[in-house]
This record gives C-alpha cells, sequence and structure tokens, in this order.
C-alpha cells in the first residue's frame, strides 16, 4: 500500500496513539514528517528525531527529515512585531504550514499532526491553524482529536524504550523544566564528542 498521507510528528512518543488510530481504525498508509526547527538544545532535537525513527522502524514506516534547526528564532521572537501572534501560535503555524507545503510536494491528499494527542498543547488553536495551512496549500487536514490515548501512547512509548522528554521543546520551555541541569549537561557532552571528533 503507498502513503496516502503526512503525518507531522513532534518525537517518537507522541506518534505512538495517532499511527493505532490512523492505521488499525482508518487504514490508512501515514508518511511521517520530522520537521521541528524549535527543539532546543540541538542534542534533544537530534533525540527525538532518532526515537521518531525507532517507531518508524517498529511499524515498517518511511520517515522524512527536514533537518532545519532554528532555536534561535525563538529566543528572539517578538509578538509585537508579528501582528500579536504568540509564540506557541507561531510554531504551531511554522510547522504546520511547512507540513502542509510538504504534502502538496509529495503528491499526498492530506496531512495531520501527532501534537493533537497532547494534552499540554491548545488543541482548538492548532486544529484552527491545521485547517489555514491546508486551505492555503490546496490539501485536506485530518482533524481528529488523538488526546484520550495520549496515556495509552505514552505507555506504549514505555514498552517500546523510547526516550520520553520532559519538556514542550523550545528555548524558554527548557528554561522551565526542572530537567533544565540535566538536559544541558547532556548537550556539553554531546557537543564535546563532535569537537573530539573533528581533532
Ligand atoms: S512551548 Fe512548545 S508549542 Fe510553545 S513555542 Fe515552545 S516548543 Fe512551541
Amino acid at each position: 500500500m503507498t502513503e496516502n498521507i503526512l503525518l507531522h510528528a513532534c518525537c517518537g512518543p507522541c506518534a505512538e496513539y495517532p499511527l493505532d488510530v490512523l492505521i488499525s481504525e482508518e487504514g490508512l498508509r501515514p508518511l511521517l514528517f520530522f520537521y521541528n526547527p524549535n527543539i532546543h538544545p540541538q542534542v534533544e532535537w537530534q533525540r527525538r528525531r532518532d526515537n521518531l525513527q525507532k517507531v518508524a522502524d517498529l511499524r515498517g514506516l518511511n520517515v522524512v527529515v527536514e533537518a532545519d534547526y532554528a532555536e534561535n528564532e525563538w529566543v528572539h521572537y517578538d509578538p509585537a512585531q508579528n501582528g500579536g501572534l504568540s509564540r506557541c501560535q507561531m510554531c504551531y503555524e511554522t510547522r504546520l504550514d511547512r507540513t502542509a507545503a510538504k504534502a502538496r510536494e509529495l503528491g499526498l491528499p492530506a496531512f495531520t499532526t501527532t501534537l493533537l494527542v497532547s494534552p499540554y498543547q491548545d488543541y482548538d488553536e492548532l486544529v484552527r491553524q491545521g485547517l489555514a495551512a491546508a486551505q492555503r496549500h490546496g490539501v485536506e487536514f485530518l482533524v481528529r482529536d488523538f488526546r484520550p490515548g495520549f496515556r495509552a501512547g505514552q505507555n506504549q512509548a514505555r514498552e517500546d524504550g523510547l526516550y520520553r522528554q520532559k519538556y514542550c521543546g523550545c528555548r524558554p520551555s527548557l528554561e522551565q523544566s526542572d530537567f533544565k541541569e540535566k538536559i544541558l549537561k547532556g548537550q556539553a557532552a554531546w557537543q564535546a564528542e563532535q569537537e573530539k571528533g573533528q581533532d
């Protein structure tokens, strides 16, 4: 079966339940799309990408990765200079617009996002942004409420041995996280490894 929907995925754990619904209940064949230029620091971006790849491998699916890494745009983001759009609204719009454009480019008729599984995200705003992006690019946005399966998806992620992140993704969200120190230590170790490799 050829792929017939592009599923924007923020990470592996959040992909678990939406994939169950789209594949087992709706008979679709998703192509996964990792496009999250908001994630800070870089080692965290890589962890989330790698764990999405793990989910894809377990389920025999393909992943397209857009390797943009633009966290500085999130740090210096000013709603006043962007028509009052909040940082999170901009974050949704950026990711969903690119996903809609990618669906169009790949000839896929529809897209949706794993962000719709999270009780921590603004569901109504995501739907609004998804529908607007769909209209801009001439594809369909599948409006689904995956939130009832959030826990089941997280449990599946645990069983699959996936890394489960502790903060939303951008630098401001890391600043508020209890895990900030640990994450930054991981980044420093990763950076040192990279530099050693360049010697
Ligand atoms: S808190 Fe989450 S949704 Fe909001 S800007 Fe940061 S990464 Fe994006």
